[in-house]
């Protein structure tokens, strides 16, 4: 897509700190983070909202969602237990769509926000 925003970050027209990449994905820093931790991932591919999903996108979105616990193992947010099996650390998974549901750019993207509470504007 030409003046796709998120389509110049994947390819690399417009700078973004990159976290992952492969084929098909890639993650970045948002440049507003949210929380301590906050990276979109995206698919290369244009897909403007998880609207236009359908059976066949199942094997990307999976590839998506299954990216966030690499991640947060990265990024020092992933879920652990204590000798109790008191949870700790963790982080949250978030897919915007249209304009009822808050989504401000129109390509495809998971948000996962991570790291110590408070985030901005929630406990
Ligand atoms: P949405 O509201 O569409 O779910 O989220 C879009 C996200 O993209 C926002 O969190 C916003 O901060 C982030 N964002 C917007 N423009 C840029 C940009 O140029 N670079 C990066 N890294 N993030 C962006
Ligand atoms: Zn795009």
């Amino acid at each position: 897509m030409d003046n796709c925003l998120f389509c110049k970050i994947a390819a690399k027209q417009i700078p973004s700190s990159v976290v992952y990449e492969d084929d098909e994905l890639m993650a970045f820093k948002d440049i507003h983070p949210a929380a301590p931790v906050h990276l979109l991932v995206i698919p290369k591919i244009h897909v403007p909202t998880l609207s236009e999903c359908d059976a066949s996108h199942t094997v990307l979105l999976g590839k998506m969602l299954a990216l966030a616990p690499r991640l947060a193992a990265e990024h020092g947010c992933a879920v652990s237990y204590d000798a109790d099996g008191v949870p700790a650390g963790g982080y949250k998974t978030l897919i915007n769509t249209g304009p009822d549901g808050g989504q401000e750019v129109y390509h495809l993207h998971l948000h996962m926000y991570g790291g110590p509470r408070p985030w901005r504007g929630q406990r």
